[in-house]
């Protein structure tokens, strides 16, 4: 952004106040070069936001009727963005009048944001403005699915819950009772509650969304996401569109600009040239499921032309170990263990990778050679896309790793950091233990690796009799229209012998909403309290998402108990929800379950939400000094401080090499070290490393290194697969008989202007986006005859949808994608919800596990109180591409594997736009032929799982206990 010279219409309207001023000398100064300035003038410069001692009183001008100047007073109250994970800072301007939001803006005080945000940020006052928005809690009345609700009290939504639960539990049946989420974000809550209530009882949406990349970076070093530095990298590689819309990606696309605007080159790779392919100067456009082998054979040119980090392969990966289990025949030497390497992959020539994914050899050397000259300086990223989409796609992040390790970049100041280093712990009050029971359902023995719960089987495992859910809560989680196999989910959903009762929390309707016995309205962004903390830098910091209209309450000197009481309705927030529960359970504490949610400042009565958050904050390192500093000096000081500005920055970016960290005296005293691989042990534990002499804290693996020969992979039986690799995916070309017009879908690309199915309820995100057209390549859409807009039958392996092409030089040729987002409905019969963006559906089933689906009508103007919703111009609603798709699990990582084969056909005559048939029983059938491929626990010992990998929601690890098979 920089000074532009008014035009004379411009001049003319400036002088007369028709539009405001922006050529005043000094209005925006900043036009060279925005790095030179400190984050604080940065945040100044952003419009003279206003500043945190005005926030109660904050006068500004009705942009609605300019030019007449009408003064609005607003009180500003700072939450985070509920919208995706990134919880970027919001600020909620309160007009002091009516007391209603009236806008968001960014919040400059928020570390990670800085300010800033997308669209959908901003967009949250559609979804509290929503007409369409559920108010009141609401049980259904007739069959379940039947679409006929009445309203009822929180009282007896949560008499009836704790009775269930109570009974399930009291019962022994603890594995009857799952919370399963979509969007989480609020920092070991949920770990809190479950595990006080002793069960094993979370499941999540993460084996359809990140558990492939995870897998593979947790093999490496015991970490499972990566924090890249992308602000002082010199070579940044993304795999896929992350400065446009991967996790964290407004705080991290500001970043890599940054980068970029310090000289760094970029690079991504992805089948699409999507926004952020299009601002790279590397574009590769990888056939999907290749992407590994581009990785390796860049691995492979770093290593042959020595532009690796010797000092750091020797010091931090497990190289003796691997010489010795693999290469018993040769000398432990490092120059032994380099050859070896070279040997290993002597086949990941450019040329074989580019035979693979048609990325050109010559792109491949030189991007090596660039990363090789990073040195440390080498950020990159994946997390779903690749990761999430290929049989074998945990290899893509295990190879992109072995990069970052070969550079020695990881954990270095413009490198990539495992995101624990960037990321805050909470110490929660009247901390449960771990619960001391497995629960099948979600981590079942066929997949003792798999880093989440196997919760997209969830439902075939129902079918199969492997048990029932008899209280089941789905949290802002809709896995009839995201998950693939809805119509898997809707039969299991409708049926009261699978899910006994059922309540969705959500904050607006959704299609699996439909199939609930109750829906609990769930506040949105400026509605609810959470904890939020993540790893966009390197630097950590907290934020405070908080209810906004109650805090101006109590700030006006009007508090209220409930967060319910300030909402709109009687929308709740789920902290309370949760502690109000559990008090339930177990009303007289005979259970033991009491205990865990009960004030740690006033023994023997129930917490209340901001003694829970005090407790938090007051552990908060640096906190209690800011707070003081600020003029709080109370006993809820430091959540007041959190309060006022939403957010504090714990540490600006020291957490670099902390796994050279060295063990205090006091963690060394009676330690031991193993002499054979310097691994320090106490009790039994191991707690870090020699290197060089020195103790240090390492890495969480068994070795305490990088590991890039993987023992574990040996012991749990994948001995093949013990070092970087790559698996030919499930939809290689290979496998496709392209004569029968097979092809590949990318159907994981997400819109940056939308998000899953939370989205549909914003009008300005959805008047952007409304279509999920298939992008096809001009040089494919001739072989088929098709133009823009033609109708094309896309069969999968258990049905098929009817979609319209989209022709672009922007799809690789032979590859073709659908975004996700897009294709929402209802039923005549649903209760009218998120009406910007569904259509109106049909659905027959034939009692034989064959269903269809088509469009009765598109999306269209509606009288409301939002005089927006009668001005709706855009009637197609998209495609549901996700419902034809079967359930694809990993047999390693668990990861469903997105990428679908798809056979492409000119529909017939009579078949149209939104048509959709799946059978269900295929489904089933390929469930168990992804199955027969898993190679089931127990492993070392009996165990279900290795014990150093983390799991959600650990349970009990003790010998002999539910760790272990009998
Ligand atoms: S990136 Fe956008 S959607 Fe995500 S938290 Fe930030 S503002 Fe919200």
């Amino acid at each position: 952004m920089g000074y532009k010279k008014p035009s004379f219409i411009e001049n003319i309207a400036e002088k007369l106040g028709i539009i405001p001023n922006l050529h005043k000398e000094n209005y925006q100064d900043f036009q060279d070069d925005m790095r030179h300035f400190t984050d604080e003038e940065v945040a100044q410069m952003y419009e003279n936001f206003p500043p945190p001692e005005k926030w109660d009183n904050w006068v500004e001008y009705n942009p609605k009727v300019w030019p007449k100047k009408d003064k609005k007073t607003y009180q500003i109250v700072p939450t985070t963005c509920f919208n995706c994970e990134s919880a970027c800072g919001l600020t909620a301007f309160i007009d002091k009048e009516t007391q209603e939001v009236k806008k968001f803006e960014g919040n400059p005080h928020h570390p990670g944001s800085r300010g800033r945000n997308c669209a959908k940020g901003p967009a949250t006052i559609n979804q509290i403005t929503d007409p369409d928005r559920i108010l009141f809690p609401l049980k259904r009345k007739g069959k379940r699915g039947e679409g006929e609700w009445e309203r009822i009290s929180w009282d007896e939504v949560l008499d009836t819950f704790a009775a269930r639960i109570r009974k399930a539990i009291k019962e022994d049946r603890h594995n009857e009772i799952a919370y399963h989420v979509g969007r989480p974000g609020h920092e070991k809550f949920m770990n809190w509650i479950l595990q006080g209530w002793g069960i094993d009882g979370h499941n999540s949406h993460t084996n359809i969304c990140s558990s492939g990349a995870r897998f593979g970076y947790n093999l490496w070093y015991g970490y499972d996401r990566p924090s890249p530095d992308h602000a002082n990298a010199k070579f940044i590689l993304l795999v896929s569109a992350h400065l446009e819309s991967g996790h964290y990606f407004n705080p991290h696309a500001q970043r890599i600009i940054e980068g970029k605007m310090k000289g760094a080159k970029l690079a991504t790779m992805d089948p699409r040239l999507s926004n952020t392919a299009s601002m790279s100067d590397y574009w590769l456009p990888s056939y999907p499921g290749t992407e590994a082998a581009v990785l390796l054979a860049m691995a492979l040119i770093i290593l042959e032309e020595g532009l690796y980090n010797r000092a750091y392969l020797e010091n931090w990966t497990n190289w003796k170990e691997y010489l010795k289990a693999r290469h018993t025949d040769k000398e432990v030497t490092f120059e032994n263990y380099i050859a070896a390497m070279i040997e290993e992959y002597k086949d990941f020539t450019p040329e074989f990778a580019e035979k693979e994914s048609g990325v050109k050899a010559g792109m491949i050397v030189d991007i090596a050679r660039q990363i090789g000259e990073a040195g440390e300086r080498f950020a990159s990223h994946n997390w779903r896309a690749a990761g999430a989409s290929n049989l074998g796609g945990w290899c893509v992040a295990r190879a992109l790793h072995f990069l970052t390790v070969l550079t020695g970049a990881v954990g270095a100041k413009g490198g990539t950091s495992p995101n624990s280093w960037n990321k805050f712990k909470p110490t929660q009050p009247n901390s449960p233990k771990p619960q001391k029971v497995w629960n099948e359902l979600h981590f079942p023995k066929e997949y003792p690796l798999a880093f989440f719960e196997m919760s997209q089987l969830l439902p075939h495992f129902l079918k199969e009799g492997r048990g029932k859910m008899d209280v089941y809560f789905s949290r802002v989680f809709n896995p009839v229209w995201t998950y693939p196999d809805g119509f898997t989910w809707m039969e299991t959903l409708a049926d009261e012998t699978k899910f006994g009762l059922h309540a969705a929390l959500t904050p607006t309707w959704n299609e699996t909403a439909f199939y609930a016995d109750f829906v609990l309205p769930m506040g949105l962004a400026s509605e609810r309290h959470d904890l939020n903390s993540y790893a966009t830098h390197g630097g950590t910091w907290i934020a405070f998402r908080q209810p906004v209209l109650r805090e101006a309450a109590r700030r006006n000197g009007n508090p209220v108990e409930y967060t319910y009481q300030a909402n709109p309705g009687e929308v709740w927030e789920e902290d309370e929800f949760w502690i109000e529960l559990s008090w339930r359970i177990d009303p007289d504490g005979s259970m033991g379950i009491r205990k865990h949610f009960e004030s740690p400042y006033r023994p023997g009565e129930k917490i209340t939400i901001d003694e829970y958050y005090q407790y938090i904050f007051e552990r908060v390192e640096g906190l209690t000094e800011a707070a003081k500093a600020d003029g709080f000096t109370g006993q809820f000081a430091e959540l007041e401080y959190m309060k006022k500005y939403g957010a504090f920055a714990i540490e600006e970016g020291e957490s670099y090499k902390v796994n050279e960290n060295e063990l205090s005296e006091e963690q060394i005293k009676g330690s031991k070290v193993d002499p054979e691989t310097d691994v320090i042990t106490k009790d039994g534990k191991p707690i870090g490393v020699m290197i060089k002499g020195k103790a240090m804290v390492g890495f969480p693996t068994p070795s305490r290194k990088n590991e890039f020969f993987s023992q574990t992979m040996v012991d749990w039986k994948w001995p093949e697969y013990a070092t970087p690799t790559y698996i030919k995916s499930h939809i290689h070309s290979d496998v496709l008989d392209k004569s029968k017009g097979e092809y590949v879908l990318v159907p994981t690309f997400r819109l940056p202007t939308l998000i899953h199915t939370r989205s549909g309820n914003a009008k300005w995100l959805v008047e952007i986006s409304n279509r999920n057209p298939i992008w096809m390549h001009p040089d494919d859409a001739v072989k088929w005859g098709f133009k823009t807009g033609d109708l094309v039958k896309m069969n999968t392996d258990i049905g098929y949808f009817i979609d319209k092409v989209w022709v672009t030089q922007s799809m690789k040729p032979g590859v073709v994608a659908c975004s996700h987002h897009i294709g929402r409905w209802r039923r005549p019969q649903d209760k009218i919800g998120n009406r910007w963006a569904t259509n109106t559906v049909n659905i027959e089933g034939d009692g034989k596990g064959g269903w269809k689906m088509n469009t009765i009508s598109g999306i269209k103007p509606f009288d409301s109180h939002d005089s927006d919703s009668k001005r709706i111009f855009w009637k197609d609603g998209g495609v549901h591409q996700n419902i034809t798709h079967a359930v694809h699990p990993d047999p390693i990582s668990g990861m469903h594997c997105w990428h679908q084969r798809v056979r492409i056909e000119v529909p017939g005559k009579d078949e149209k736009y939104g048509d959709i048939y799946v059978d269900t029983n295929k489904s089933h059938e390929i469930y168990k032929e992804w199955l027969a491929m898993s190679r089931p626990a127990p492993g070392p010992n009996g165990e279900r799982r290795p014990l150093w990998f983390n799991r959600a929601f650990t349970p009990d690890k003790s010998e002999g206990g539910c760790y272990y098979i009998d």
